[in-house]
């Protein structure tokens, strides 16, 4: 079930370990939701941009599988 508190739940795999601030009022590799919000298709890091894809609506927090904002994985 995805809803809102999964986004309080969940941080980016990558920035939560790197020792760089977040961004303001901002926690550590912070998610928004990519598309629709009540079917979002991924998790954007407001940190860094990676886009964690969501398949069968299941987060996806592999790094490795990660989008960064350039568009290579
Ligand atoms: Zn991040």
């Amino acid at each position: 079930m995805l809803d809102a508190k999964l986004l309080e739940i969940l941080a980016c795999p990558h920035c939560v370990t790197r020792p760089e601030a977040p961004p303001a009022g901002k926690r550590k590799g912070e998610f928004e939701w990519v598309g629709e919000a009540a079917a979002p298709t991924g998790l954007r890091c407001l940190q860094c941009g990676r886009v964690y894809k969501i398949e069968d609506g299941i987060p996806n927090l592999l790094i490795e599988e990660a989008v960064l904002p350039g568009g290579q994985a």
